[in-house]
């Protein structure tokens, strides 16, 4: 069914009504400023799509939070879901229970190199807290480089790994946490001269070191392909550059896959792209596309031999929940059966040419950046200048015209995240062609509104 008919299985638009002013009324959003909440009711969903009380359907170009990376309603997930809940619905962490170990098993197969023991958490911000806690215990030292263009969680120390501002609210936050710049090409903060030293990586890495002691260094966290602030794929030899830096000084790589990982990239895992190994990858989201919360931390079997008879400072009621991890191993079985990542990959190479095509199409697009199904389309008034179509705010909402173009989007059935002035295509990786054209032609008309601007 294409995305703008009605979809008559649930319509009920009183339902509707009362389900947004509840949600108002007594349920406080997530980053957002709460008079201004909208939420769409959503009804139901199937595949790429979901629709709300009144019958409308959306094309999911958001995978919702960039998470549901096998589309909605998975019958396979669905079915060991239930069949777990019939079993055994919940576990302490200090039991063993069938799902968890065959996850775990799952898991080490499935990442590369000898990534191989998991700590399991409810999302991508507890993985990323546990990996620092983790990489402090191994080397004994404290600081944590991270870069400015990242997002690591919500949490107090997760969102001071965050580069973005949304960490203003908890400084000074965590303690040692010393901030690096990204491999930002189009905006590169050292102008990108050949070589450049913040893009090669090892040269800035190398400057930061010797001023903050490498002695005193755990751990560099980066997202692999940085996700919500503006799918920035680094040039070939940056992971590599990190890699050697890392090893050189004995500092242990956290990989933050939470968004990048499970196929989103068009492989597995995007540090596959590079041929690198992290000493930590931190998962969620994709995972088992959000349908029971789930993340992992996932470290290489040599580093927890180092702590295997010393006491691990953390833990978590729900870890490894049973229907979590049940989903989960549903989920992997189903990306191999139905050819997940491979789909994702092929996806890509459309993407790449039909984002190309856009580009050609619309002066305000600066510039088009992406793998397999993880796309960004950034904003511009001069493609000359490269003068920011919405300028820096600290929030990272999409002020005007972004929010318009998302605005209209959503009125035509498409469903877009946006964030600053990155307009993302970040769909289910179960996504046809068909269904991507459909996408790719609304997008089309409705960038036109960003052109007014240029
Ligand atoms: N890390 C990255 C790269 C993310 O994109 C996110 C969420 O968007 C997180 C961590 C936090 O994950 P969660 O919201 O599951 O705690």
């Amino acid at each position: 069914m294409a995305t703008t008919e009605t979809d008559p299985r649930t319509i009920d638009p009183n339902l509707g009504a009362q389900i947004v002013a509840d949600a108002r009324e007594h349920v406080l959003y997530s980053w957002s400023v709460q008079s201004a909440i909208n939420p769409i009711p959503v009804a139901g969903a199937e595949g790429r799509h979901f629709w709300d009380y009144d019958g409308k359907r959306y094309l999911d170009f958001a995978s919702q939070l960039v998470n549901v990376n096998i589309g909605h309603q998975h019958p396979k997930i669905i079915q060991a879901i239930k069949d777990q809940a019939d079993k055994l619905c919940t576990i302490g962490p200090p039991m063993a229970n069938e799902s968890r170990s065959q996850l775990g098993r799952m898991l080490a197969e499935v990442t590369p190199g000898d990534l191989s023991v998991s700590f399991f958490t409810n999302g991508g911000t507890e993985a990323n807290e546990n990996a620092v806690k983790l990489a402090r215990l191994v080397t004994g030292r404290h600081k944590i480089i991270a870069r400015y263009r990242s997002y690591h969680g919500a949490t107090h120390g997760a969102v001071t790994l965050t580069g973005d501002p949304r960490r203003w609210a908890v400084e000074p936050g965590m303690a040692g946490v010393v901030r690096a710049f990204d491999p930002y090409t189009y905006r590169c903060p050292a102008g990108h001269p050949d070589p450049c030293p913040v893009c090669s990586g090892a040269p800035h890495l190398e400057e930061i070191l010797a001023y903050e002691g490498a002695h005193t260094v755990a751990a560099i966290i980066l997202e692999t392909v940085t996700g919500t602030n503006g799918i920035i794929v680094p040039p070939d030899g940056y992971l590599q550059s990190v890699r050697e830096v890392c090893d050189r000084h004995g500092i242990l790589l956290i990989l933050d896959e939470v968004m990048a990982g499970f196929g989103r990239t068009g492989k597995w895992f995007a540090c596959e792209h590079w041929d690198v190994v992290p000493d930590i990858l931190c998962v969620a989201k994709g995972i088992n596309s959000g349908y029971v919360p789930l993340g992992a931390m996932i470290a290489r079997g040599e580093i927890i031999d180092q702590v295997r008879d010393r006491f691990f400072p953390g833990g978590l009621t729900y870890a490894g929940h049973p229907l979590a991890c049940a989903s989960a191993v549903a989920s992997i079985e189903a990306f191999r059966e139905e050819g997940v990542v491979e789909n994702a990959a092929a996806m890509g190479d459309y993407f790449r040419e039909a984002l190309g095509r856009l580009q050609e199409r619309h002066p305000s697009i600066g510039e088009v950046r992406g793998l397999g199904c993880f796309w960004g389309i950034e904003l511009v008034r001069d493609r000359e200048t490269k003068e920011m179509l919405v300028p820096f705010n600290a929030s990272g909402e999409a002020a005007a015209p972004v929010s318009r173009v998302a605005k209209a989007a959503l009125e035509r059935g498409l469903y877009l995240m946006t964030h600053w002035n990155v307009v993302m295509v970040v769909p289910p990786l179960t996504i046809t062609r068909e269904e991507a054209e459909e996408g790719i032609a609304i997008l089309d008309d409705v960038l036109a509104i960003a052109d007014e601007y240029y």
